[in-house]
């Protein structure tokens, strides 16, 4: 069960972010699953990648120019998320391996995150050897069909830190004491400012995977 580092109360936030044990997300976070998704439409559906963009909506973010269309294709885009092409396909995000690598290095990852089905984890865990993310020592949880938060896994394997793109987690996470990283996408900037006003220092709004690197390592300026 998940302790308090005895640190815990001597560190500063901006000290504790940057020596906190992560719990990472993979989606958004590290591998730009949207990508590999309208790379899959392309190829399931005939829907050029260049169609379809990222809107507000966290649960059904696909878009297509042409709204009638979106509407028609969200049930067969939300089954894109899980396919072996759309999974393997999919690219790191610009900065991911580096979060991960720098995190890693420093004993600090505790566990790789995913509200994705469980069904799919060895091809999670294929994708993350693949493309060369730290796996030694680091545990792997897939949470997706359960209706328990991440905070609880996170804790309960001595996380204190999570990064995070979803709102829903990032408040649960809050809410279960840990501190917070939120990497900016379109369907969180309202929630973004509530949470900062919510919780000060605990929340840290980065504008994208990069910039939550330079928040947690010792040697990024703050
Ligand atoms: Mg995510």
């Amino acid at each position: 069960m998940y302790a308090a580092s005895p640190l815990a109360a001597d560190r500063s936030p901006d000290q504790f972010r940057r020596t906190a044990a992560v719990a990472l997300d993979i989606d958004a976070v590290l591998c730009d699953l949207v990508g590999g998704c309208r790379a899959t439409c392309a190829e399931f559906l005939g829907v050029a990648p260049e169609e379809l963009s990222l809107g507000d909506n966290y649960y059904v973010p696909w878009e297509h120019k042409d709204p009638a269309l979106t509407a028609r294709l969200a049930p067969v885009m939300l089954d894109m998320w899980s396919r072996e092409r759309t999974i393997l396909g999919a690219m790191p995000v610009a900065g991911g391996l580096a979060l991960a690598s720098t995190i890693a290095a420093a004993g600090r990852l505790r566990s790789y995150i995913t509200r994705r089905p469980p069904e799919v984890d060895f091809l999670t865990a294929r994708w993350l050897r693949e493309h060369g993310f730290p796996l030694d020592g680091v545990e792997l949880h897939h949470v997706g069909g359960t209706n328990a938060c991440k905070s609880v896994t996170a804790r309960a394997v001595g996380a204190e830190l999570l990064i995070d793109d979803s709102v829903h987690e990032a408040t649960s996470a809050l809410a279960n004491g840990m501190h917070v990283v939120m990497v900016a996408m379109p369907y969180n900037r309202a929630a973004a400012i509530e949470l900062a006003a919510t919780y000060g220092d605990r929340f840290h709004d980065a504008a994208d995977t990069a910039a939550a690197l330079a928040a947690v390592t010792p040697e990024a300026s703050s």
